[in-house]
């Protein structure tokens, strides 16, 4: 049994570069999701709370992404209005988005989602590149919040690997359900 921490822990996610590398398993979930047609399969990594909402809180240092965080949360709402909320003093945050630093994350990692942690980690090597790119990673570990794995297949916002996608799939969709079914 490996113990926890914030760079090592079995709810840690990853995302790759290149945009072109072939899909091979990175990570755990994509070993576990062979396939595009579920990429929930538990709830071990769901931050959804019993109201069925995802409240995020975005940290001082990540108020940089603040404009693709916000296109991020409207991919995943426009299709579940309101479940993805921006935390207030009355709402209870369940994920944290924050930056870190390419030395701590990994080098060509650009984000990463603890359930442990309740975080979402994003590269401050991000900061100034492609806004297409920092959504789509943003989007995809957002996914990771709302219960979903990884998957192979380009198309999806939950494949392994950054590209510049900034809809849902139908796999995402449908996972997407089971995840949030699972917490009602
Ligand atoms: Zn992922």
């Amino acid at each position: 049994m490996i113990p926890y921490n914030e760079t090592n822990n079995k709810n840690a996610h990853i995302v790759i570069d290149p945009l072109s590398s072939i899909p091979k398993a990175v990570d755990e979930w994509i070993i576990e999701s062979p396939d595009d047609k579920d990429t929930f399969s538990g709830g071990d990594n769901i931050m959804i709370d019993g109201g069925g909402h995802l409240d995020y809180e975005v940290s001082v240092s990540a108020e940089v992404f603040s404009s693709e965080i916000k296109n991020a949360v409207a991919i995943w709402n426009q299709y579940k209005s309101g479940v993805i909320r921006k935390d207030t003093t009355k709402i209870v945050q369940d994920v944290k988005i924050v930056t870190k630093s390419s030395a701590d994350l990994g080098q060509n990692i650009n984000g990463r989602t603890s359930a442990v942690f309740n975080k979402i980690y994003i590269s401050t090597k991000l900061i100034g590149g492609d806004t297409k790119k920092i959504t789509n990673v943003i989007t995809h570990e957002l996914g990771h919040a709302l219960g979903l794995r990884d998957s192979y297949l380009l198309s999806s916002i939950m494949y392994g690997y950054t590209s510049t996608t900034l809809s849902l799939s139908r796999a995402d969709k449908a996972s997407y359900d089971k995840a949030y079914r699972s917490i009602k």
